[in-house]
């Protein structure tokens, strides 16, 4: 096997010394979990910094997924999207729910606001959408069609932690919005996420729902689970958040400089910002039309691992191609055409804080050749 020198990711990381006060004041209090002091800090410092009202923290970002649709009561059938990572369809699987696959705009590799309505049955109770890699789905359109209908949306923003659209939080948008905060992420608490909701009853729900259903000492109102985030990682969390925006900034620098890099590529299509919007980095993809730039995804994606640089080829396979997924009726190739089309051609490039400059220089001077 080949060495690793530059990984796809890698993680935004506290000051070690800063941390250490911390452990020692959690150490010394004893309390370690159950809505504790940082816990509560935390939760309060993410609705300022997202611009939300409510949010409940929780031990990763796949359980706010399945807690959302708890919270909301869906069931039946669920349109989503096949491009995304495969625990966004989980959450509806484990929630006996069957997902409805609808295809994605190429322009944002998001679903496709002019499909939904096509995939709409008497079954149909909610929209899944995803913001891929942290571009802003059609929110406006999305919520009129579920309006429309008198669907409910949940958005998994995973990707999307930060990223505004004309000063607003996109993870207002739809009844309830997730997030991962996964040391992937572009903001992670090691593992993590929350679950983003409107009003203080629902929150109330949520925070039930989070911890076996528990509203008293001996009151369960609900059938809950436990998806509580404990106090080191909310500590954790708290100081990675101070240096979030100096870690967005970096990836802004380098993204600029991939772009530079790559725009004239014949046959690399790359992703541009779009106007009004905050964007995070979270992820650099391109695209690769094999017949002009001469290689196929999987060939480049091959040369880049020989050459020690690891990309992912995310979303690949679509999740409509899994063992559990690919027997229904709206996985159907011709039902996806331009998902299949991405997930065949995409590969993104190492995208984190630290990415030294020499080593953007160097990925781009192997995709140019
Ligand atoms: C990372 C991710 C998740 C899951 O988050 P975890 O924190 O790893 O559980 C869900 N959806 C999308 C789109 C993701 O990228």
């Amino acid at each position: 096997m080949e060495e690793i020198k530059i990984t796809v990711t890698s993680p935004l990381l506290p000051d070690l010394e800063e941390f250490i006060p911390y452990l020692k004041d959690i150490w010394e209090s004893k309390w370690i979990t159950n809505n504790g002091k940082y816990h509560q800090e935390l939760e309060k410092a993410l609705c300022e910094y997202l611009k939300v009202p409510y949010i409940s923290l929780f031990t990763n970002g796949t359980l706010p997924l399945m807690v959302a649709l708890q919270t909301l009561r869906i069931t039946g059938e669920v349109i989503t999207t096949p491009f995304s990572f495969v625990a966004t369809t989980h959450s509806l699987w484990w929630n006996g729910i069957k997902p409805v696959f609808v295809d994605i705009e190429s322009e944002t590799c998001n679903i496709d606001p002019n499909k939904i309505e096509a995939a709409i049955t008497p079954k149909t109770t909610a929209i899944m959408p995803v913001h891929v890699y942290g571009k802003p789905c059609n929110t406006k359109q999305i919520q009129e069609i579920a309006d429309k209908y008198g669907l409910k949306v949940i958005y998994d923003a995973a990707h999307a932690f930060g990223v505004e659209v004309n000063g607003e939080s996109i993870i207002n948008s739809g009844d309830m919005s997730t997030l991962s905060f996964h040391a992937t992420k572009v903001y992670n608490t090691l593992e993590g996420g929350a679950l983003v909701c409107k009003d203080e009853e629902t929150k109330k729900r949520i925070d039930y729902l989070k911890n076996f259903g528990f509203a008293g000492e001996t009151t369960v109102v609900a059938p809950g689970i436990n998806g509580k985030m404990d106090e080191v990682r909310s500590a954790y969390g708290l100081l990675n958040l101070k240096q979030v925006d100096n870690a967005i900034e970096k990836r802004r620098q380098i993204a600029i400089k991939y772009r530079n890099g790559l725009r004239d590529v014949s046959g690399i299509s790359i992703m541009e910002d779009m106007p009004g919007v905050r964007h995070n980095y979270s992820y650099f993809p391109i695209f690769i039309d094999a017949e002009i730039y001469g290689m196929t995804r999987d060939e480049l994606y091959f040369k880049l691992k020989k050459n020690g640089i690891h990309c992912r080829r995310y979303f690949y396979p679509l999740i409509s191609e899994f063992p559990t997924y690919r027997g229904l009726d709206s996985s159907r190739l011709e039902n996806l055409p331009k998902a299949n089309k991405i997930a065949n051609t995409v590969v993104c490039l190492p995208m984190y804080a630290d990415l030294e400059e020499q080593d953007v220089r160097e990925i781009i001077n192997i995709i140019v050749r």
